[in-house]
């Protein structure tokens, strides 16, 4: 595997793999990584010939500063987890390669920032859209991978890469899960052993309300919802909604959408989580 740090090099050694007709697929990740970020890694491999990683911890996406400071890091293992996928190539930027300038850009995302995720990290997905583009643009991807796992982040990229005609095809990939259901995630580690068991809850509500729904009505799901976390002691409800799958607008009746997801975020002591679950589609 071919570790690089600079852009400039990046540029040189993917010119001279695409010069050999190879077409390149990329998975950005913010280390920490996980079978969930090897999923990704699995998925380019069996589409493409060459396979790029990118590990950055983007600070612009991060809203709150505690999250940036103890997001979790283990370079090592991470390479030795890339290596085990069969990774042919390891961007490591740093923060002064990726934004050599002040940031400037901005971006209309036609609202899809303003709700879930957006109406609680202000500036979290203008961070993103920053840091993906100008990773596209460096490494000129054929196929990019994102996990569902995120998925207003999934829909978010999907539309800036339309609006900015970016050359890349966005593949969506399956959350994967812990044998309990906890979707992985590189905060997960951050949980102590109690608040680890707790965290089954976000899934296990997911579950129970993917066999209401059509059922219930949203009220009386979102009602039992908010009952089930107010009775765990160290899970706090952050948000959750059903909302349709394209426009991410909160659904008031079942009849309003056929594609419909539910998404939820929940601290877990001091660990904040994400998940979600599509209930039709
Ligand atoms: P991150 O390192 O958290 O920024 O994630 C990098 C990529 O891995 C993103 O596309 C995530 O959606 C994806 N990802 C993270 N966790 C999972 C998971 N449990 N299953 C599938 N993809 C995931």
């Amino acid at each position: 595997m071919i570790k690089l740090k600079t852009v400039k090099e990046t540029i040189h050694q993917l010119e001279e793999v695409r010069k050999k007709g190879k077409s390149v697929g990329f998975v950005p990740t913010m280390g920490a990584l996980h079978e969930g970020h090897l999923s990704l890694i699995r998925e380019a491999k069996n589409e493409n010939d060459f396979v790029v990683s990118s590990i950055f911890i983007n600070p612009i996406q991060f809203n709150n500063k505690n999250d940036l400071v103890n997001y979790p890091k283990d370079l090592n293992k991470d390479i030795d987890l890339l290596l085990s996928a069969d990774t042919d190539l390891l961007f490591l930027p740093t923060e002064e390669e990726m934004y050599p300038e002040p940031v400037t850009e901005v971006f209309d995302f036609g609202g899809l920032d303003e709700v879930l995720e957006g109406k609680f990290r202000p500036g979290h997905f203008k961070g993103v859209a920053i840091v993906v583009k100008r990773l596209f643009e460096i490494i000129k991807p054929d196929k990019a991978y994102f996990g569902l796992k995120d998925y207003q982040q999934l829909l978010i990229i999907h539309r800036i890469t339309k609006n900015y005609h970016l050359p890349v095809e966005i593949i969506p990939c399956p959350t994967i899960r812990e044998d309990d259901g906890l979707a992985m995630s590189s905060r997960n580690q951050l949980l102590s052993k109690q608040e680890r068991k707790q965290a089954i809850l976000l899934y296990e509500v997911l579950k129970m309300v993917k066999i209401q729904s059509g059922f219930s009505s949203i009220n009386e799901v979102k009602t039992h919802v908010d009952r089930l976390f107010r009775k765990t002691k160290d899970v706090k409800l952050e948000y959750f909604e059903i909302v349709d799958m394209y426009t991410l607008e909160p659904l008031k009746a079942w009849a309003q959408s056929k594609n419909v997801i539910a998404c939820v975020a929940a601290w877990v002591g001091n660990v904040r989580l994400i998940d979600n679950i599509i209930l039709f589609s």
